[in-house]
């Protein structure tokens, strides 16, 4: 929590007018939150198919500097992990695949549209990441029942597709993120630091 620094005046009348006092003459910038690269190594070990056969997930807590402050690591099972919806900024879980394609399944995409609060979704298969940010533009897509976005989403959905995958995402107005250099940051553009 920042707390608010004031200090009181006193103007020429002799009025007392509290102030508040800023550290900096202009706003500082929305920091993009960012996974760095020593940090990115736990996603790489945790989606490493030929260490674990099940998915693992969790949020992941970004501070004001835009800094991990947070993972957390919840077991699941082969072909998914239970997560709870929360107000944190960012939620991952891992594909243990062995297959070159495992895009984010329906499921994965309707589960970060509906959790109002959840502003990305990270997916992490044998150290390449899959991440789908939401904008201004897919707030829309929240209006769409369940069984309507289920219908759109299977029209173009392919599981060894990940490129196709990421077009129609985008053309729905996510920000998609797709990496294969495991050993570089990430960075997460246009997600808010929740605090
Ligand atoms: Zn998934």
């Amino acid at each position: 929590m920042a707390t608010v620094r004031r200090h009181l005046r006193r103007t020429k009348t002799g009025k007392k007018v509290v102030v508040t006092r800023h550290r900096r003459k202009t706003k500082p910038k929305n920091p993009v939150p960012t996974i760095r690269k020593d940090e990115r190594r736990i996603f790489n070990h945790l989606s490493n198919p030929r260490i674990y056969k099940k998915e693992y997930g969790g949020h992941i807590d970004f501070n004001k500097k835009g800094q991990i402050e947070e993972i957390e690591v919840i077991p699941g099972q082969m072909y998914g992990v239970d997560l709870y919806d929360s107000d944190f900024e960012a939620l991952y879980h891992t594909h243990p695949s062995k297959y070159k394609n495992s895009p984010p399944s329906p499921d994965d995409i309707i589960a970060l549209i509906t959790s109002k609060n959840q502003q990305a979704e990270l997916i992490f298969r044998d150290g390449i990441i899959f991440a789908i940010i939401k904008t201004p533009k897919t707030k829309v897509l929240e209006k769409m029942s369940r069984k309507e976005l289920e219908k759109m989403i299977t029209h173009w959905f392919d599981p060894d597709d990940e490129k196709t995958v990421q077009q129609e995402l985008e053309e729905l107005g996510f920000v998609v993120i797709r990496s294969k250099k495991d050993t570089k940051p990430i960075k997460l553009p246009g997600v808010k630091i929740v605090e």
